[in-house]
């Protein structure tokens, strides 16, 4: 199945295809993509420099881990203070992600029990284990994590693992695309995120299409559907429409999981958040439910973090994640920045841009 998205014969004839469109269109187009699976796809094959030079591919917010809050990993290290017993998991981008108050591996180095874990299953697991102790997730990511967490959530609760709790830094991602929007970016078009809309569906983003009248197709992860998305929203552009395509039929469907959703909608309210380097998004954060608070560790653990920079002088992150530069144009990236000895958290995570670009990206720039 993946080899028939790999095809050369096919990706050529899409390629020329998208250059025939181009060149009617004829003017410069952008479009934007919203994942790190999508930007280690382009950046990773090469996809910008096969492209018409009129069709440009911008890199928006899509790393979770990139956007979260300093001040939120600053609290969680404060809790961990107070309760030097709790075993904290997270997974392994956001263990190394720097604040002005160190990582969580600053932590571990210091005796604190922090493992790197790599699904929410694996943090239960570890509750089940040591009923003795309290488990804590630091539970980062965009609807596609969320629905896993609000799955062992509902175990946890059903079945009583009282040990078992998260901190929630979940975040939902149409809203920082309206907040782009809104802030002017100038975008033709939108490469949605498939595995997001296998959550949300692709009812989830349609309202983008209708507000603001921005094309989209939703897409899957293989070269050729990038390819074939590209070419989808320069068909809508050459007509005229601003419609949502689903490239990714294979996986999405128009409701999304509803049975996600179900439990995402039972378990979370939706409240504005910080993301960090772009400030607070409307609408944008998932927090547990009153009811269902206890399994929240902020809920029994009052700490006040002052607002903390969000940035290292010179990081351009936030340009980044807006998709306002691509990281070579940083002077730190690949100087000072590099994976090894990162400034940004964009350098830090397998889904930041700056790494993408760092291990694929300057043969593409
Ligand atoms: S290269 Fe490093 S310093 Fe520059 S924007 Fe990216 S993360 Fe920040």
């Amino acid at each position: 199945m993946q080899e028939a998205w790999r095809d050369e014969i096919l990706a050529k004839r899409v390629l020329v295809a998208i250059f025939n469109k181009a060149e009617k269109l004829g003017r410069e187009v952008r479009f934007m993509d919203v994942c790190g699976t999508h930007e280690d796809t382009i950046t990773r094959y090469g996809i910008r420099s096969l492209l018409p030079k009129n069709v440009k591919i911008l890199a928006g917010p899509g790393c979770p881990v990139c956007i979260t809050p300093v001040e939120d990993i600053v609290a969680m290290m404060e809790i961990m203070k107070k309760e030097p017993s709790i075993l904290v998991t997270t997974f392994g981008d956001m263990y190394r992600i720097p604040t002005p108050k160190g990582s969580f591996a600053d932590m571990k180095s210091r005796g604190y029990d922090v493992r790197i874990v790599y699904s929410i299953y694996d943090s239960y697991k570890l509750a089940l284990k040591h009923r003795d102790r309290l488990v804590v997730h630091f539970s980062p990511g965009f609807e596609t994590t969320t629905a896993p967490t609000a799955g062992m959530l509902w175990e946890a609760i059903e079945k009583k693992v009282e040990n078992f709790k998260i901190y929630s830094v979940h975040r939902l991602t149409p809203p920082a695309v309206e907040f782009l929007l809104e802030q002017g970016t100038m975008l033709d078009g939108l490469i949605t995120p498939g595995h997001v809309s296998t959550i949300i569906g692709v009812k989830g983003w349609k309202y983008l299409t209708s507000r603001y009248g921005i094309p989209q197709v939703i897409s899957g992860f293989e070269p050729l559907d990038v390819l074939i998305s590209i070419h989808m929203l320069l068909q809508m552009l050459i007509e005229g429409q601003a419609e949502i395509k689903n490239e990714y039929e294979r996986a999405v469907k128009y409701e999304g999981n509803i049975e996600a959703q179900k439990k995402i909608d039972a378990l979370f309210n939706v409240v504005d958040a910080k993301w960090r380097a772009l400030g607070i998004i409307r609408r944008s954060g998932y927090v547990l439910k009153k009811e269902y608070e206890e399994y929240e560790i902020r809920s029994s653990y009052e700490v006040n973090i002052e607002e903390l920079p969000d940035l290292e002088k010179g990081c351009r992150c936030g340009e980044v994640l807006r998709g306002l530069i691509l990281p070579y144009e940083c002077p730190l990236f690949g100087r000072v920045c590099t994976p090894r000895n990162p400034v940004g958290p964009c350098m830090v995570s397998y889904e930041g841009t700056c790494q993408i670009f760092y291990k694929y990206g300057s043969l593409y720039g």
